[in-house]
């Protein structure tokens, strides 16, 4: 078998153009484009690559932006007053704070102090209740943009066996409530699990979040599986790998995720549509 390639640039490619049209069918009803806030503090490099990133997508899907810049040196007050300015500014629906955050920050209060509404990271305890809840507001971006990649491939989810490898806050937890959510039998891996290959093998669906390059051997992937590969680590040459063996899990899977192109690009694009919806839901309340 040699698996189909689940191209992530080109479904948020999809993506962003139906939220282009919705933008501009907002606008010609005379209400103003969604605007997201990105807090960028400190000057590191892969948070300044992801947030241009994010600056480009708002631009192609005409959502009005902003990055506040501060310094590495900023206090937690002085950030946790900057979110609520944002909190309180109309014309921003959504506002996310791009982690890393330096150490002496406590990401968790900064993380809290954004309003649920605002919340398009989907981080906040709040966000993450609903989800747990089975009524979804605002979910995490990656898990979101994983369902969007395996609602493409058409899969049946009803009793569907799932293993989502990793159990973060920000990606494993929220992936496996997700998978929960669609009827999916899931279990979770992680760095306590005795034998992660044992939780695998029978996975119709099988996600990796972990950031160990080469992790997941070909010959822990059921036959006919799709592979959702998340992890991102950049070598010395800066060059990016996923966790799983792409090689030769690509000769038992049906359906495979790139590393890069895959997972990467769908996150972006569920911030766009978080923050389209957070931008409706404001709309409503007028
Ligand atoms: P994290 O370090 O917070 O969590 C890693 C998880 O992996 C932990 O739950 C840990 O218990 C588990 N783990 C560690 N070693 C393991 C092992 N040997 N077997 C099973 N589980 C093990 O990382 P994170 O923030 O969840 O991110 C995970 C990966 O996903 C990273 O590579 C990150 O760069 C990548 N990521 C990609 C995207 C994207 O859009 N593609 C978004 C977020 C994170």
């Amino acid at each position: 078998m040699t698996a189909q390639i689940l191209d992530g640039k080109r479904v948020a490619a999809e993506c962003r153009r139906r939220i282009h049209t919705q933008v501009e069918q907002r606008v010609s009803r005379g209400a103003r484009p969604p605007g997201l806030a990105v807090v960028l503090v400190g000057n590191d490099a892969a948070s300044e690559v992801y947030v241009n990133a994010k600056r480009r997508d708002c631009q192609e899907v005409g959502f009005h932006s902003i990055v506040e810049r501060v310094p590495a040196t900023i206090t937690q007050a002085e950030l946790e007053a900057r979110v609520a300015a944002l909190n309180a500014t109309p014309e921003i629906d959504g506002i996310l704070v791009q982690l890393p955050l330096p150490k002496h920050i406590d990401a968790d209060r900064i993380t809290d102090r954004i309003d649920p509404a605002k919340d398009v990271d989907g981080f906040h305890p709040y966000n993450i209740g609903r989800l747990a809840l089975r009524r979804p507001a605002l979910p995490p971006c990656t898990s979101k943009g994983v369902m969007l990649l395996l609602d493409s491939t058409g899969v049946d989810y009803l009793g569907a066996r799932a293993t989502v490898i990793g159990a973060s806050n920000h990606v494993g937890r929220p992936m496996a409530l997700e998978l929960l959510r669609v009827g999916c039998t899931v279990e979770v891996a992680h760095k306590f699990t005795r034998d992660t290959a044992a939780c695998t093998k029978e996975a119709d669906i099988l996600i990796s979040a972990v950031g160990r390059p080469g992790l997941v051997a070909g010959d822990w992937i059921k036959p006919g599986a799709i592979v959702i590969d998340v992890g991102i680590t950049r070598d010395l040459q800066g060059r990016l790998h996923g966790d799983v063996d792409f090689e030769r899990a690509a000769k038992v899977a049906a359906w495979i995720t790139p590393v890069p192109g895959g997972v990467g690009p769908m996150t972006r694009a569920a911030l766009m549509l978080n923050t389209l919806q957070a931008a409706s839901r404001a709309s409503d309340r007028g």
